[in-house]
């Protein structure tokens, strides 16, 4: 089947190369025109694992391409892809449907007869007939359909995500819609046994959101239940797997750390909310798993500011791991950037290495050295911070860690080495969610007096988007 993507990011170059390897003639389009032009040298814009070899081989065989001319992508396309991004509005949290919008617009006058419009972006309920009325009065005239097929796929395993998913959904509202969409999804997810959900447009769309706050709420749990750990001499670890051995439970995103980043949890959550609160429906669950994970992310220079006696000012500390989590580049709401913020307005000299997500980072971060060398990074540090637990951070050599440091104190974020394993290399350690190896004082919540940081507003914990909810 002919297929066009719009939009080359993560979801969408997947998607398009996930298509094309199922078989599928797909012509990729972005307005980036440095992506178009990198790709069509080999170069991929994102760094996502197996994704260059899936690439060239299905752009080698003459299944995938890629253009910057959107009537060349979408004129014979069966299905048109729109999987351009929905980044949150700032200072509102609900989603910025530009480029949606625009994408609509754009491919409206090119749709060839009988088209399906698949809307791949995370969208709010109703998006979809949104985009159906904005093609309708830029089309006059001629038959198409607007579906949604909401992405799940999860950066650093995105290629085993799309060709081996836990389930498809698809959000049609007339059979065209569903034969084309099957027509896609049906025989390759057959192979290898993964249902699709097929339910009116607006459930679909709902779904996506539903996911994302259901999984954001359940980090945040264990989250606080790790900070119970550390105060009851328990292992939030040895927890959580003990609790997630439930089958209605589950183990996975029951791992316990500096709070939930990245491009969907934060923004997804922030826009549910806001969707309810127009809809005068009130979700305090997903309200305070958005407070409490906030909060979480800069409280976690606290732990910090604590393992190494109370005060930074004029200390030099040493993150490993910038990106939001390990086998991506993407730095978007990454913990790590919070955590550095708060660091240095406390005084400390931040020094950094990550494997892959340096160039993302040197954009957001200022006034930090990166260095390609873990072990440099931690040349005269007086503590190491461990934000994300990237293979190879989980694999150094923690003695010849040590020995460069100026004191030997971790601060472990993400639980990366087993309990024991970093003492017995001669470190004080200080991890989430099981108690400090050498007694710390306990620090004060960070925004109490003593703490609160200069120009920085306490939350209140609430009303992070105003109105109703406040009360
Ligand atoms: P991204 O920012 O990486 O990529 C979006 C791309 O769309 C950019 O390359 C941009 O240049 C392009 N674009 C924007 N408007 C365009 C237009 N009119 N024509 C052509 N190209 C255009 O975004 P992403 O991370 O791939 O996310 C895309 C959507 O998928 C979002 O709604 C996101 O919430 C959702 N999603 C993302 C993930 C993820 O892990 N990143 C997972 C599931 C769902």
């Amino acid at each position: 089947m002919k297929v066009a993507v719009i939009g080359i990011g993560y979801v969408g170059l997947v998607s398009g190369t996930c298509f094309a390897e199922w078989g599928n003639e797909v012509v990729c389009v972005d307005k980036h025109a440095e992506k178009i032009l990198g790709l069509q040298q080999g170069k991929l814009p994102i760094y996502e694992p197996g994704l260059d070899e899936l690439v060239e081989r299905n752009y080698a065989e003459g299944r995938l391409s890629f253009t910057s001319d959107i009537a060349k992508a979408v004129k014979d396309a069966v299905a048109v892809f729109v999987a351009v991004g929905t980044p949150p509005r700032p200072g509102r949290g609900d989603a910025d449907l530009s480029f949606v919008y625009m994408a609509a617009r754009e491919i409206a006058p090119l749709l060839a007869e009988n088209a399906v419009v698949v809307v791949k972006s995370t969208v709010p309920v109703g998006t979809g007939d949104a985009v159906e009325k904005i093609i309708a009065t830029k089309r006059r005239r001629g038959t198409f359909s607007v579906a949604s097929n909401p992405e799940f796929l999860r950066e650093g395993v995105a290629i085993g995500d799309f060709l081996k998913p836990d389930r498809v959904v698809i959000g049609v509202a007339d059979e065209r819609a569903r034969e084309v969409l099957m027509e896609i999804y049906g025989a390759p997810l057959a192979k290898v046994d993964a249902p699709i959900v097929v339910v009116q447009r607006r459930t679909s769309e709902l779904i996506k959101y539903a996911s994302n706050a259901f999984l954001a709420t359940k980090i945040t749990f264990i989250n606080e239940l790790a900070d119970l750990c550390e105060q009851v001499g328990s292992d939030v670890g040895e927890l959580a797997l003990g609790v997630g051995l439930d089958k209605r439970i589950g183990t996975s995103f029951l791992n316990a750390g500096p709070g939930y980043g990245g491009s969907c949890f934060p923004k997804d959550t922030l826009a549910l909310l806001r969707t309810a609160q127009d809809h005068g429906v009130a979700l305090r669950i997903v309200q305070e798993a958005v407070s409490v994970n906030e909060a979480r992310k800069r409280k976690m220079a606290l732990k910090v500011i604590d393992a190494v006696g109370g005060d930074v000012d004029g200390l030099t500390i040493a993150v490993l791991g910038l990106t939001f989590k390990p086998d991506t580049d993407d730095m978007r709401e990454a913990p790590s950037v919070p955590l550095i913020e708060t660091l240095q307005r406390f005084g400390a000299v931040v020094r950094a290495h990550d494997p892959v997500g340096m160039d993302n980072a040197a954009q957001l971060l200022e006034n930090v050295e990166l260095l390609e060398d873990p072990y440099e990074c931690a040349r005269e540090a007086d503590a190491v911070v461990i934000v994300t637990e990237w293979n190879s951070i989980q694999h150094l050599d923690l003695v010849r860690l040590r020995r460069m440091m100026r004191s030997p104190i971790l601060v472990d974020l993400r639980g990366a080495f087993k309990a024991g394993r970093a003492e017995a290399a001669g470190f004080y350690v200080c991890a989430v969610g099981r108690p400090a190896t050498r007694p710390v004082k306990l620090a004060p919540d960070l925004f109490d007096t003593r703490y609160r940081l200069p120009g920085a507003n306490a939350p209140s914990g609430r009303g992070i988007l105003g109105g109703r909810y406040d009360h």
